[in-house]
């Protein structure tokens, strides 16, 4: 799959790379973070936080590490610290429980830190932008009344969907654009990774099917409209649709498969649909960020795939890997869709998050003494 062009050096408008720090550094998310940020081009990992129980320890020592390859040199020794909001970073990103990332993301950005979020709490918030680069970029333009409403200066906070979200919209957007959208009915398959480390008790989900997750329905059924809708300068306008999702865990490692059915305001016959899918190719602008993928929907033609052993990698895990599409009697169109719950659902759509937000100039170096940032960015 082709990824953007222009991704491997710094961009005219930055003089260097700018400094990340992670908060929830040792979890899930927080690890595939770390990851993608050992060999980024424009983003340099420079703080580790995470609970109590971590604080005070090296990033090894703390981390109970799950990827296959090695812990990166650039983390191994970093010392992890508390959730203090004094880190010597431009930016953090966020992969904190929910139970504690509420406040903390808001101490951050008080202190004048951008915070780009996986958490779910502060994603419907009124003033807070709940971001897809490749659907609504559009929604950054919420920022500078959130600082103005919250009193922050040059902090904010950004968030990006729930891990079954993330997929579901990114194969919704194109369908929306090209015949519009009324229903979506859509039933989950969801990794055990997508409820972090060590998640669901083995013997809760080993030869099982557990038919319930906390929330995660009425996430599915409120983030697509806000992701869908569109910032009218004062607030978000909800997109109107009619969703109904059923979620379900399943012995699958990784990679949330979802079967959705959506009616169509224009008919379409299902080749139509396919094409729309398979055409969808992000601006130019997006294209030049470093892990954007130039056509983010795969469609694939085996009439048994997508699974998630074969398929949950492509296009670097940020892909949403449709197949199977095919009349449906009771709406109009059906299909089979398999996103990576920790990478386009998680660390790789805050990635694209941050890397967007750098593009536009939202970033301020914070090296200088307080009261002196300076915008490397030129604004967008
Ligand atoms: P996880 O493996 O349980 O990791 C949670 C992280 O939060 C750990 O670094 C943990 O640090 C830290 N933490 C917990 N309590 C804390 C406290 N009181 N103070 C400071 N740090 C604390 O969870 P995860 O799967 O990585 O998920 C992280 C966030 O992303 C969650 O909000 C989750 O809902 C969201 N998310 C997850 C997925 C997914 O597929 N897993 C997808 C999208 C969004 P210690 O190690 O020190 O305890």
């Amino acid at each position: 799959m082709e990824t953007s062009s222009l991704a491997n050096a710094l961009p005219g408008n930055m003089s260097r790379k700018w400094r990340a720090g992670v908060l929830g550094a040792t979890g899930l998310v927080g690890q595939r973070l770390i990851q993608l940020l050992a060999d980024h081009p424009w983003f340099e990992l420079t703080e580790v936080a995470a609970s109590e129980l971590s604080a005070g320890r090296s990033y090894a020592e703390a981390a109970r590490w799950q990827l296959d390859s090695a812990i990166p040199e650039v983390a191994r020794d970093l010392l992890v610290k508390s959730l203090d909001p004094s880190l010597d970073c431009d930016f953090v990103f966020s992969a904190l429980d929910s139970s504690i990332a509420g406040s903390a993301e808001e101490d951050f950005a008080r202190a004048g830190y951008p915070v780009v979020s996986n958490s779910r709490n502060h994603r419907m918030d009124p003033d807070v932008p709940l971001l897809i680069p490749e659907v609504n970029a559009a929604h950054l333009d919420a920022i500078p009344l959130q600082q103005k409403l919250r009193g922050y200066d040059s902090g904010f906070i950004v968030t990006n969907p729930n891990c079954s979200t993330a997929g579901l919209v990114l194969v919704l957007k194109p369908l929306a654009d090209a015949f519009g959208l009324e229903k979506v009915f859509v039933v989950t398959l969801q990794a055990v990774s997508g409820a972090g480390y060590p998640g669901v008790a083995s013997m809760d989900i080993h030869d099982n099917v557990v038919p319930f997750i906390s929330g995660e329905e009425e996430k599915m059924e409120s983030e697509p409209q806000k992701l869908l809708g569109r910032w009218d300068g004062r607030r978000f306008v909800d997109a109107g649709l009619g969703i109904s999702a059923h979620c379900n865990r399943v012995p699958v490692l990784e990679g949330h498969l979802e079967c959705i059915s959506v009616s169509l305001k224009k008919i379409a016959s299902t080749e139509e649909v396919r094409e729309a899918l398979r055409s969808f190719e992000v601006s130019a602008e997006l294209a030049s960020l470093p892990s954007a993928v130039r056509n983010p929907i795969v469609v694939l033609e085996e009439e048994n795939r997508p699974q998630p052993r074969r398929d949950v990698n492509l296009g670097n895990g940020m892909a949403a890997v449709v197949g199977r599409v095919r009349e449906c009697p009771l709406l109009d169109i059906k299909l089979t869709l398999l996103s990576h719950n920790l990478v386009r659902g998680a660390a790789g759509a805050a990635m694209l998050n941050a890397e967007l937000l750098a593009a536009r100039g939202f970033f301020k170096n914070r090296s200088l003494a307080e009261g002196e940032l300076v915008a490397e960015s030129v604004e967008q």
